[in-house]
């Protein structure tokens, strides 16, 4: 089945003219068809629209286009509903933008069209990307493919879920403080979190805006080096992008990491970690050493403020970014008497409890008296944090940790407790406060078959060593082979 491949294998079937775009994406709309309504991974997808784009992609490969100059032609990828997609609806899943219709296509949407890709469908999230769970939508709470009462993870839940349950052969997510690691973990999928300013956030609706990142779900690390270039590279339109080079990361997968010096980090082996995870991650690193890595202890001794730094920060950022959503310019109005009313009226019934919880935190962080003691705190203890990085990349070639602390939860578990839910970043905020890239990899199942992820950390602008070290784990195991049975 079309719709069970890698990109890799796909792109090849259809270089060879074995199959055709139309094929590929017939293929993902009948696996959506067959399973999405107890998945829940897509809020929308409009069919004869991906169709029309594959149509126009076998046009061009019969005019001679070739996967040489356009890396991804008639690969079905679907996306989350935060990146704007010319003409097609973008809610955040929340109620807030009601009908909206983006009028422009975002950089990465833009770049991968370029490459030939098919962009299908909007993936459910948590509203605004707020959550762990998905269970903050506005619509409804996408199910883990591994066991339907489990959540997939989140904010990009919808994205891990599609792809775990071949929905699609590949998704964008966003992560601020880990929500494209996070679900992929869970779901059992591979999950990319690019350097901060690697991919232009031009067309991605901001959250915290020092933090998000844009990045892929795949099945497998080369397919997320093959959709990290396309997407990679600087964008006069993103003053934040990076105009670092963007090197051919697929070159970087040699499988050889003799002589690489991995970390691991004390910090990390928590307690509250889950036993079953702490065995899946130290076998992974075993088999590191098997393969010849060196295997360093390094200590990132501020990792206990992450948390605490992330919430602080993220939801300042939030409670500025949000204000746009006024009912004046975008979106949902609900009138009222006056100016005041207007707004109060519209946020008021267009904002989910997440989303107003996160802009009271973040406006409090901000105000005269409490700035000081939250705010600026919070910067300087996010430098400290950064240094442990910097500090234990001097040592080490790249870090691996467990991606969270448990596999997935049973949907309901923690939803009336917000701090339980905000304690699953404990692995990942770090990383987002660093900047600095990070990946989840299939490591494993638990007992009850429930997919386990291994984090591997790198130095900014480093997602040829981050990707070379997780493909060679990729490619001397078979987790990465389990797949979800629906
Ligand atoms: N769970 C985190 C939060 O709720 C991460 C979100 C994200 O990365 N978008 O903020």
């Amino acid at each position: 089945m079309l719709n069970q491949l890698t990109i890799s294998e796909l792109t090849a079937k259809i270089a060879s003219k074995e199959v055709s775009a139309r094929e590929a994406t017939q293929a993902c709309l009948d696996r959506v068809a067959a399973v999405d309504d107890r998945v829940k991974a897509f809020i929308s997808h409009k069919n004869e629209d991906a169709l029309e784009q594959a149509d126009l992609i076998d046009d061009a490969i019969a005019d001679g286009a070739t996967h040489a100059e356009r890396p991804l032609l008639g690969v079905p990828i679907a996306l989350k509903d935060l990146l704007s997609v010319k003409g097609h609806p973008l809610n955040c899943c929340s109620k807030i933008l009601h009908e909206y219709v983006a009028p422009y296509d975002a950089t990465a949407i833009e770049r991968l069209k370029a490459a030939g890709a098919i962009l299908f469908g909007r993936l459910n999230m948590d509203e605004f990307a707020m959550g762990s769970s998905t269970e903050n939508s506005a619509f409804q709470t996408t199910r883990n493919p591994w066991d339907l009462d489990c959540i997939p993870g989140g904010s990009s839940g919808g994205s891990a879920a599609a792809v775990a349950a071949d929905e699609c052969v590949g998704s964008l997510g966003t992560d601020t403080g880990g929500s494209i690691r996070q679900p992929a973990a869970f779901c059992g999928v591979v999950g990319l979190k690019p350097t901060y300013g690697r991919i232009s956030r031009y067309g991605l609706v901001a959250f915290a805006s020092s933090l998000d990142q844009i990045g892929p779900f795949t099945k497998t690390v080369k397919d997320s080096a093959t959709l990290l270039r396309v997407m990679s590279g600087a964008d006069k339109r993103d003053s934040t992008c990076v105009p670092e080079l963007v090197p051919d990361y697929r070159a970087a997968l040699t499988g050889d990491v003799k002589g690489l010096k991995i970390g691991i980090a004390k910090e990390y082996m928590v307690e509250g970690l889950d036993s079953e995870v702490k065995d899946a991650v130290d076998a992974a690193v075993k088999q590191y050493e098997s393969l010849g890595a060196e295997i360093v202890e390094v200590s990132l001794p501020h990792t206990s403020y992450a948390i605490a730094t992330y919430y602080i920060l993220a939801t300042a950022e939030a409670s500025s970014n949000l204000a746009r959503f006024d009912g004046i310019r975008y979106g949902l109005r609900v009138d009222g008497d006056s100016p005041a009313d207007l707004y109060k009226n519209t946020r008021g019934a267009g904002f989910g409890p997440e989303v107003k919880r996160r802009i009271i935190l973040g406006t409090y962080a901000l105000s005269s008296g409490y700035y000081d003691a939250y705010y600026l705190r919070a910067q300087k203890v996010r430098t400290l944090i950064r240094q442990d990085f910097e500090k234990a990349f001097e040592k080490v070639d790249a870090i691996v940790t467990p991606t969270t602390p448990t596999a997935a939860f049973k949907a309901g578990d923690k939803v009336s407790d917000p701090l339980q839910m905000y304690l699953c970043d404990v692995f990942t905020n770090p990383c987002s406060l660093a900047g600095i890239p990070g990946i989840s990899i299939p490591c494993g199942l638990t007992s009850a078959k429930l997919p386990i992820g291994l984090q591997i950390l790198a130095k900014p602008f480093g997602e040829e060593t981050l990707l070379k070290v997780a493909d060679a784990y990729e490619r001397s195991t078979e987790h990465h082979k389990a797949r979800a049975e629906l």
